[in-house]
């Protein structure tokens, strides 16, 4: 028999996780704020916990999926289920600073609950895959004693450190990487749109553009890793040659009358940088320069 789940929140994340679960034959206790979220769930066989403790008393893994800590925090911080929750491992699977997990697994220990702080690198559709990761910290004695179930849902997950926080601080470095493309893709319609590019062109060119995008940022966390912040042989392009392009983005900004929120922000950092002699440098040296 495999062990009993409870999962608090069914949202959009919580309902996913809960189809994994009982995909793999896990038995499964939910509860929701709102009932109609966990209707769709108690079809698929879920089990309905009539309150918080409730689920929190169904089950030896407790998983949490809210839409912020402060949510999360008004529905387990109650005597009774603190209570509940002794003894069983809390999974907290909603996303929060790494400040707000190690408060959180403080907290779990003067309580006697074992914790673990989870961030989800996937969207609900990729929830159960081979490919979809979680990362996990806190005490990893927890992590490799729980792993048949953290497989389940999501095929890779990764144990980032026994501090409670570095599951967050991660994903909020993966996610700003990510921004940073996001914002870059918003930039890049609107020039397209300026200039009257068909997007399915840009969309095209990004695709033959990307290995070579991958390369360099690979290249950028490598050499800021080695500490290669100088320009050297193997230098791609130097802050003067970044510039040197950059420059021409923001004249076609000034001749297309385009908002240069987001470019102004990248300039600051070059200019920064130029100031104060860098320009022969490798893009790495403005590392220097955020943080
Ligand atoms: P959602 O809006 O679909 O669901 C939010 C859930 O939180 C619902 O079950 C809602 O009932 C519950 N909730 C909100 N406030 C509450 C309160 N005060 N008391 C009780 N319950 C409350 O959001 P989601 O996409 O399922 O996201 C849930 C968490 O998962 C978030 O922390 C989110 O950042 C994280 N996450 C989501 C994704 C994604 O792609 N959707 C990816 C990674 C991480």
């Amino acid at each position: 028999m495999k062990p009993e789940i409870s999962v608090i929140g069914t949202g959009r994340m919580g309902s996913a996780l809960v189809r994994a679960l009982l995909q793999q034959g896990h038995p499964t206790h939910v509860w929701n704020r709102t009932a109609e979220r966990t209707a769709p769930l108690l079809a698929l066989g879920a089990r309905a916990a009539e309150t918080v403790a409730a689920a929190a008393e169904a089950a030896p893994i407790v998983i949490v999926n809210v839409s912020d800590y402060a949510a999360g925090d008004r529905l387990l911080r109650v005597p009774q289920v603190e209570a509940a929750l002794r003894g069983r491992l809390l999974l907290q699977l909603t996303s929060g600073s790494p400040g707000q997990a190690r408060e959180a697994a403080s907290w779990a220990a003067r309580h006697g609950i074992d914790y673990l702080d989870g961030a989800i690198m996937a969207t609900p559709n990729f929830i159960g895959e081979p490919g979809a990761t979680i990362l996990y910290s806190g005490p990893a004695g927890l992590f490799e004693r729980h792993q048949a179930v953290l497989r389940v849902l999501g095929g890779n997950p990764q144990h980032v450190g026994e501090d409670p926080g570095h599951a967050s601080a991660l994903d909020a470095a993966l996610l700003v990487q990510m921004w940073g493309a996001l914002f870059g893709a918003l930039q890049g319609i609107a020039v397209c749109a300026a200039e009257t590019i068909p997007l399915a062109a840009y969309e095209a060119q990004l695709q033959a553009f990307k290995p070579v995008v991958d390369l360099a940022v690979a290249d950028l966390v490598g050499r800021v890793r080695q500490g290669r912040l100088a320009g050297d042989e193997a230098t791609l392009a130097t802050v003067s040659a970044h510039h040197g392009a950059f420059r021409q983005l923001l004249e076609l900004h000034r001749e297309r009358g385009l908002d240069r929120t987001v470019p102004d922000a990248f300039d600051r950092v070059f200019r920064a940088a130029i100031a104060a002699g860098h320009a022969p440098d490798d893009f790495a040296v403005l590392s220097r320069y955020i943080g």
